[in-house]
C-alpha cells in the first residue's frame, strides 16, 4: 500500500475567471445581481465544514438548467475551473475553490417541480434543502430517506453528488438506493438526462449511479427524480449500556440479523459516553463503556412487537441497562445528545479531525480496538461513535493546531487508521467522501488500475478538466 500517483495542484494550468473578455461574455448569460465579485461576497462562499478557507474569484447564482449550460460553455471555453456548490456543508473539501476559479451555487434553483404520489417520486431542483423536501413529502404520508444530519441546510444536489446518508442507512440505504433519474449539465454544457421515472430499468450503462458520488467533477446536477418511501407512523427509541464494546457491537452483528432490523442502530464508545456524562442530563451507568441507541419503525399497530423483539436481541449480550424512550419527547432528547457530541466535540479541543470510516459490521469491534490502541500510543484522544448497523463509526481526533508535537502525530495516525481499516476489509469514508482530504489515499482502497480507469472516465466527461479540479484525483 503505497501511494504512488503524485499530489498535483492547478496554480498554472488554469485561466482566471475575472478578465475582461471572461466577464464581459458572463454578463450575457446572467444577471448582474447573480455575479459576485466583491471580496466580502467571494468570502461568503470559501468555507465548508473542514474549517478550510479557499476564497473563490467569482461566484455565480445560477436560477435556471439554461445558465447553467452557459456558464459551462464558457468556463469551458475559457479554461476556467469551475466549483459546484450547494449549501457548503461537506466535509471534504469538495465545494472549495482550492485553485481559485468560479463556484457555481445552486442554491436558488430551489424548486419542488412535481409531487407524483402515486408513482411515489418526487422532482426537485437541484437546491431543494433536504429538510424542506422532507415536510414538504409529509402531509403524502411520503418520505425521502437519506438523512444526513445536515438535513436542515444541505442540499439534494449535495447529497447526491456526495451520496449522503445518516441514520437511516441502515434500514433503507443511501442515496443512490434513492434516485431514479438526473439531469445534468456537462462541461461542455451538454445536458444529459439519466434513468426515468421507473423503479427498475436496465437499459445501457447506469450513469445515474456514475453521477451519485462523483463529488461535482463530472457534471452540474440540474435536476432529480427522487424515490420515495412511505413514512412510518409509529417509533419507538431504546438506548442499551454495555459493560464492554464487544458485547454491543456483537449485538449489533446479531440485530443485523433479525427479521425486521432496527430502522437505526447508532454506537457511542467510552469516550463519548464519558462526554454525555459531563455534558448532558441522561444518566449512563459509570461502568458503562458502550452504548446503542436502537430506534424501531413502523406502524402503530406493530411498533410494540418490534420493540420487544430487539429488546430480546440485546438481552443476550447481557447489557448493564436498557430504557425504552416514554413517547416522542423523551425520544428527542436521547437523539439530542447524540447529536450535541459534535458541538461538545468542538468545545473540547481547538481542532476536531473526524473521519468517516466503514468497515463490515462483524468487524466493529476490532476497529474499535485498534482505534484505542493507537489513541493510547500516539496519546491523542480519539473519539468513536456512528452509524453501527453500517459499520459506518465517525472517529474523531481531538488536536491542537498550534502544537507542532501533536501535529507532527496526525499524518502517520490517519495513514495507520486507513491502513487498519482497509484490513478489517473496510472502506475509508461511508459518508463525507474524498474530496481534497482523502485523495491523496484513494489509490491505497481502489488500486491502480481502478483509479486510472476512474480518471480516463472523468476526462470523457470533462476533457479539459475544468470540473472541480483538485477533488477525488491525486494529480487532476
Ligand atoms: C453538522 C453536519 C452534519 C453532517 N452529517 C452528515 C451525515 O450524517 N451524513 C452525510 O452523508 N453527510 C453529513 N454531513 C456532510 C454534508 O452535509 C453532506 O455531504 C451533504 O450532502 C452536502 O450537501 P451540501 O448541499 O452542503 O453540498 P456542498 O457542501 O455545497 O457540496 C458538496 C459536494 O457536492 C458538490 N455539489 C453540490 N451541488 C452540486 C450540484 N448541483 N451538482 C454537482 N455537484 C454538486 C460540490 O461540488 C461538492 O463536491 C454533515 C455536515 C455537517 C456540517
Amino acid at each position: 500500500m503505497t501511494k504512488t500517483l503524485p499530489l498535483s495542484d492547478h496554480s498554472q494550468k488554469f485561466a482566471s475567471p475575472v478578465s475582461t473578455a471572461f466577464l464581459d461574455r458572463l454578463a450575457q448569460v446572467l444577471a448582474s445581481r447573480q455575479i459576485l465579485l466583491t471580496k466580502a461576497q467571494r468570502e461568503a462562499y470559501a468555507w465548508d465544514n473542514t474549517g478550510i478557507r479557499a476564497v473563490p474569484d467569482c461566484v455565480v447564482l445560477v436560477e435556471n438548467r439554461e445558465q447553467v449550460v452557459g456558464v459551462l460553455r464558457l468556463c469551458n471555453d475559457m479554461d476556467v475551473p469551475v466549483i459546484p456548490r450547494g449549501a457548503g456543508t461537506g466535509n471534504v473539501g469538495g465545494a472549495l475553490a482550492s485553485f481559485g476559479g468560479l463556484v457555481i451555487s445552486t442554491q436558488r434553483m430551489n424548486k419542488i417541480v412535481e409531487i407524483a404520489s402515486d408513482d411515489r417520486l418526487v422532482v426537485v431542483e437541484p437546491g431543494v434543502v433536504n429538510g424542506e423536501l422532507q415536510t414538504a413529502l409529509s402531509s403524502y404520508g411520503l418520505f425521502w430517506p437519506p438523512d444526513p444530519s445536515s438535513s436542515k441546510s444541505c442540499t439534494i444536489g449535495g447529497n447526491i453528488a456526495m451520496c449522503a446518508a445518516g441514520p437511516g442507512a441502515v434500514r433503507y440505504g443511501v442515496t443512490r438506493d434513492w434516485v431514479l433519474g438526473l439531469q445534468a449539465v456537462l462541461a461542455d454544457g451538454t445536458v444529459i438526462n439519466t434513468g426515468g421515472r421507473t423503479s427498475k430499468g436496465v437499459v445501457g450503462y447506469d450513469m445515474t449511479r456514475l453521477l451519485i458520488g462523483s463529488e461535482g467533477t463530472l457534471a452540474v446536477v440540474t435536476q432529480a427524480t427522487l424515490k420515495l418511501a412511505p413514512k412510518p407512523t409509529a417509533r419507538r427509541l431504546s438506548r442499551v449500556v454495555f459493560s464492554s464494546v464487544a458485547a454491543a457491537t456483537k449485538a449489533v452483528a446479531k440485530l443485523m440479523t433479525t427479521a425486521s432490523p432496527p430502522s437505526a442502530i447508532e454506537f457511542l464508545d467510552g469516550a463519548s459516553l464519558n462526554l454525555l456524562r459531563q455534558e448532558s442530563d441522561l444518566l449512563i451507568p459509570d461502568d458503562g463503556r458502550a452504548m446503542l441507541l436502537l430506534e424501531v419503525a413502523g406502524g402503530k399497530d406493530d411498533i410494540a412487537n418490534q420493540a420487544q423483539e430487539v429488546s430480546q436481541c440485546v438481552a443476550l449480550f447481557s447489557p448493564l441497562e436498557q430504557t425504552t424512550a416514554v413517547g416522542s419527547e423523551e425520544a428527542e432528547e436521547v437523539w439530542a445528545a447524540r447529536y450535541a457530541l459534535s458541538p461538545i466535540l468542538k468545545k473540547m479541543a481547538p481542532k476536531r479531525i473526524n473521519e468517516d470510516v466503514v468497515v463490515p459490521v462483524s468487524k466493529l469491534s476490532l476497529l474499535i480496538e485498534g482505534l484505542e490502541d493507537i489513541a493510547a500510543d500516539i496519546n491523542i484522544p480519539i473519539i468513536n461513535f456512528g452509524h453501527a448497523g453500517n459499520g459506518n463509526i465517525h472517529v474523531n481526533l481531538l488536536v491542537d493546531p498550534d502544537d507542532p508535537v501533536i501535529m507532527a502525530k496526525v499524518k502517520p495516525a490517519l495513514a495507520r487508521i486507513f491502513k487498519l481499516v482497509l484490513k478489517l476489509d473496510g472502506s475509508l469514508s461511508g459518508e463525507h467522501g474524498v474530496g481534497t482530504q482523502k485523495r491523496e489515499y484513494i489509490e491505497w482502497e481502489v488500486g491502480r488500475e481502478s483509479l486510472l480507469l476512474q480518471r480516463s472516465i472523468k476526462t470523457v466527461f470533462d476533457p479539459k478538466g475544468i470540473m472541480n479540479p483538485g477533488k477525488i484525483f491525486p494529480n487532476m
